[in-house]
């Protein structure tokens, strides 16, 4: 398989407080992609200003620590094809009032500052999320179904 890649997805806390973490792991397992790591973490403020450490500066950074410190967040890793791009597609735009139906931002959030998922934005911002995120690894296995999705 060419372009396979591996992106960091997470669900924030509002998307597990309401109810919507078994809604988005399907979504990626559906689609097609691979499982390669997965955790409910309550994470501390020093780590959420490390993962968002780009937007320091940004007015609403210090309300996105404070809401993403709020509750446990689901920290998955997924495998496939193109998966840094189209696990955005899937997501939505940022802004879920700009996102399209059908996405999952689109399909359950309204508001920016509430936009219950997170997905890495490019390979190598992946790459360190992952790192961030799962210093212990992922989880090696062979999934027999590769066959039938990709060519
Ligand atoms: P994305 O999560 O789509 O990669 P950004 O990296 O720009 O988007 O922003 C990170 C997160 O910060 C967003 O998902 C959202 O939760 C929050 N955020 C971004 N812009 C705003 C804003 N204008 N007001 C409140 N929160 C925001």
């Amino acid at each position: 398989m060419s372009n396979k890649e591996q992106t960091y997805i997470m669900v924030k806390p509002d998307g597990v407080q309401r109810g919507l973490v078994g809604e988005i792991i399907a979504r990626f397992e559906k689609r097609g992609f691979k499982l390669v790591a997965m955790k409910l973490v309550h994470a501390t403020t020093e780590h959420l200003e490390k993962h968002y450490a780009d937007l320091k500066g940004k007015p609403f950074f210090p309300g996105l620590i404070k809401y993403m410190a709020s509750g446990p967040v689901v920290a998955m890793v997924w495998e496939g094809l193109d998966a840094v791009k189209t696990g955005r597609v899937m997501l939505g735009a940022t802004n879920p009032l700009a996102s399209a139906p059908g996405t999952i931002r689109g399909d359950y959030a309204l508001a920016v500052g509430r936009n219950i998922c997170h997905g890495s934005d490019a390979v190598d911002s992946a790459q360190k999320e992952i790192a961030l995120w799962f210093p212990e690894g992922l989880v090696q296995y062979s999934n027999t179904l590769e066959g039938w999705v990709f060519e």
